[in-house]
């Protein structure tokens, strides 16, 4: 369809790489050239989405601008490229079909909270859509867990089966219309179902049974968007009680659905990132500060100082807010350490026990995406569990890297694959510690390699030899690279900041497998052409009892006490007897250079953590501990030989103990020393960027500390964004050293 083309018109061709499959990009730019009564054509390519325009040099100009205002809207675009070529003299603009034949690289999108308009619908009466829980649009709805495979077509996704209505059909054909190709659009007509289980109720009576049975102190199982959550309300406090007793979960904290930012601020102090957060199409849990009192049951989150706070993320969670709007919590739908349910056979019989009502639906889930967690540090987002929203979009890194399948850690465990400079992560898959979660790590590897057509040349994991993500790579048979957990926790934090060397990196988690046979978890590196080198580290000590060291906070506090004074001093701490022997001996008492275990020991002492049922408890209640106070105050971490002794720090405290200065100005005090000390090491080190990376860097007080200290004494300093600073980022990690 080309014929001579006429004096004055230009051709432009333009390239966008990144998620811009399934964001409603074809229709966009159908509309924004056909109003500028530009020629051409736009295609979905495997790389990510290839248009050209044709036209006057002054509308080239301006679709280009509106294309751009068009990109950041939608906010996932990760490069433009734009090249002038030869007029065609194309006759119209048309929407080519996708090409599917060439290497895939473009990357999944991820799913998408329902946009103002679908919003609108789903409350107008008068509308076709209203009251319709599968209602979504170019802009918005489902994406990733309802893709089985690439290109981003309705026919390879989970809504292949449900035919288009003669009314749908047409608002996909018209490129007037909203759901021009919204490829997993659906009416009431057409679309999927609703019901519930037992006393099944259908549609708008199945939502209003929910909101009954939630009225009643029921347990809800409700098929969201990437898995079963189950529902009580927060404000139920046996409801609650039954919940954590039925799914086995003790003490941590389940987040809380609600059903508008009003609601939010009723509950919680809301600053502008957060609330940014909060109203983001990803839609995740976003960790608050609670305001007191409050009418939430206690034993929604006893033992965390935050609430985790989501608002509603399908049109189905609207529809359930909007019928019981109050505080409901929302939590995986599963046992304890077990991945979440996705099948509605799998809800049936796994969640029976659990749950008096299932609320079902006949849309298939393409995969398990948790709801991702995240929270404001620094005044920007930082992400703590990347699953549903976020996932799997990729992280560009600073340089090309090798085709590496890095298959993560062991705890929070993710998985990720390298295509050129981008790293394409996984969800958050879990612990590795049962088999279905080792079945889960399994599939995402397939899933992962699969939608990128992906074969690895190598593949990369921990240098811990139990983790079960390292047996998996032994087993694969392919090239293996080991890379160690801390150089991995550092190396993510350095690519995802976009630093090409050079830089100090501060790994500070619980526990990782050091390279001298120690657990590691409180080192210091220096980057330089490619080598990291341990430059300092903190003073080891013994974990008496191994394991079970991690639980009981008293453990590593016997510990230190031990390496001052040895058996003398342990009287102070009750029915510590069983580990003398123990630490006497050096048997089953492994030597750690873990903070994330001083924390524990300190927290401990300070009478504020006793134990971990999760990680980082003891650690989150020593930072809650320091509340509103400000002070410089700090105890001494002595440095000699790039060891950092915590002895004059421990002595100190519990001096400043035994006199009763307060639980609040000792976690200051030794928030505050650990972050002179990496200033200290900082300065040590001749290097300008430091990157703070391992799960430590989860408290915000310490991180926000460190990082205004650095700045004081001239250097940069860099924390975790896109990716989780705990072990979900160490795929990340692995990829970028092994690549
Ligand atoms: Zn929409
Ligand atoms: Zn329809
Ligand atoms: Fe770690």
């Amino acid at each position: 369809m080309t014929s001579a083309p006429s004096i004055g018109v230009e051709r432009r061709r333009i390239v966008l790489r990144g998620a811009v499959q399934g964001v409603g990009f074809r229709p966009t730019v159908y509309r924004l050239a056909t109003d500028l009564r530009l020629a051409g054509w736009v295609q979905n390519s495997t790389g990510g989405l290839e248009l050209e325009v044709e036209g006057s040099p002054e509308n080239l100009d301006r679709f280009l601008c509106k294309l751009k205002a068009e990109r950041r809207r939608a906010a996932v675009v990760l490069s433009e490229e734009v090249s002038q070529i030869e007029a065609a003299g194309f006759a119209s603009f048309q929407i080519l079909p996708s090409k599917g034949d060439e290497p895939k690289t473009t990357s999944v999108p991820p799913d998408l909270a329902p946009c103002q308009d679908c919003l609108r619908e789903l409350e107008d009466p008068s509308n076709r859509r209203f009251a319709y829980p599968f209602t979504n649009c170019t802009n918005c709805g489902p994406r990733y867990t309802v893709l089985l495979d690439i290109p981003y077509d309705r026919s390879k996704t989970t809504m292949r089966d449900f035919i288009l209505c003669a009314e749908c059909q047409r608002e996909f054909d018209s490129s007037q219309d909203r759901r021009f190709h919204a490829q997993p659009m659906a009416c009431p007509v057409c679309g999927p179902r609703l019901w519930t289980e037992p006393e099944e109720c259908e549609g708008r009576s199945a939502i209003e049974r929910a909101a009954r049975g939630l009225a009643r102190g029921k347990i809800v199982a409700l098929k969201g968007v990437g898995g079963f959550q189950l529902l009580v309300d927060a404000r139920d406090r046996s409801a609650v009680l039954r919940l954590r007793q039925r799914k086995r979960r003790e003490e941590k904290p389940f987040a809380v659905l609600m059903s508008s930012l009003e609601m939010v601020h009723q509950y919680c102090n809301v600053n502008a990132c957060e609330e940014e957060m909060l109203c983001s199409p990803a839609a995740p849990i976003v960790l608050l500060k609670p305001k007191q009192p409050s009418d939430l049951a206690a034993e929604v989150a006893k033992s965390s100082p935050y609430l985790g706070v989501m608002l509603p993320a399908s049109p189905l969670h609207h529809l359930l807010t909007m019928a019981y709007p109050h505080p409901v919590v929302a939590t995986s739908g599963n046992l304890s350490d077990e991945p979440i349910a996705i099948e509605n056979g799998e809800a049936q019989e796994r969640l029976k026990d659990v749950a008096d009502i299932l609320v079902l639906h006949d849309r298939p889930i393409a995969r398990a995406c948790d709801d991702s967690v995240t929270r404001a540090c620094l005044g920007q987002p930082q992400v703590l569990r990347r699953a549903r929203g976020y996932a799997p979009l990729p992280v560009v890194t600073p340089r090309d890297l090798r085709a590496v399948l890095a298959v993560g850690g062991h705890f929070k465990n993710t998985v990720a694959i390298a295509i050129g400079r981008k790293v394409f992560l996984s969800q958050h898959i879990g612990d590795l510690d049962t088999v279905e979660a080792r079945h889960s790590l399994e599939n995402a590897i397939e899933d992962l390699c699969r939608l990128n057509q992906f074969k690895p040349e190598l593949v990369t994991c921990d240098a811990h030899p139990d983790y079960a993500s390292t047996c998996w790579a032994i087993a694969s048979g392919l090239p293996i690279t080991q890379v160690q957990h801390h150089h991995a926790h550092v190396a993510g934090c350095a690519a995802e900041n976009g630093i090409q060397g050079n830089y100090l990196g501060v790994a500070w988690d619980g526990t990782g497998w050091g390279l001298d046979g120690t657990i590691w978890g409180g080192e210091f590196f220096r980057e330089h052409n490619g080598q990291l080198e341990r430059i300092a580290h903190l003073r080891t000590f013994r974990l008496p009892g191994g394991e079970e060291a991690i639980r009981r906070c008293w453990r590593p506090a016997a510990g230190l006490l031990w390496e001052i004074s040895g058996a003398d001093e342990l009287e102070q701490i009750p029915g510590c007897g069983v580990v003398v022997p123990m630490l006497d001996k050096g048997i089953n008492a492994p030597l750690t250079s873990s903070v994330g275990r001083l924390f524990d020991a300190v927290a401990y002492f300070n009478g504020v953590g006793f134990a971990n049922h999760f990680e980082g408890q003891a650690a989150m209640c020593l930072e809650h501990a320091i509340g509103d106070l400000k002070t410089e105050e700090s105890y001494k971490i002595e440095t000699r030989n790039g060891v950092g002794d915590w002895a004059p720090l421990i002595q100190e405290l519990l001096a400043d103990r035994d006199k009763s200065l307060g639980a609040a100005r000792i976690a200051a005090k030794f928030h505050n020393a650990l972050a002179n000390w990496i200033v200290t090491v900082a300065q040590m080190a001749d290097v300008r960027d430091v990157v703070l990376s391992g799960g430590v860097f989860q408290n915000a007080y310490l991180t926000e500390r460190t990082s205004a200290l650095l700045g004081e004494h001239g250097f940069r300093a860099f924390t975790h964004h896109q990716v989780p600073a705990n072990d979900g980022g160490i795929s990340l990690g692995q990829a970028v050293l092994a690549g």
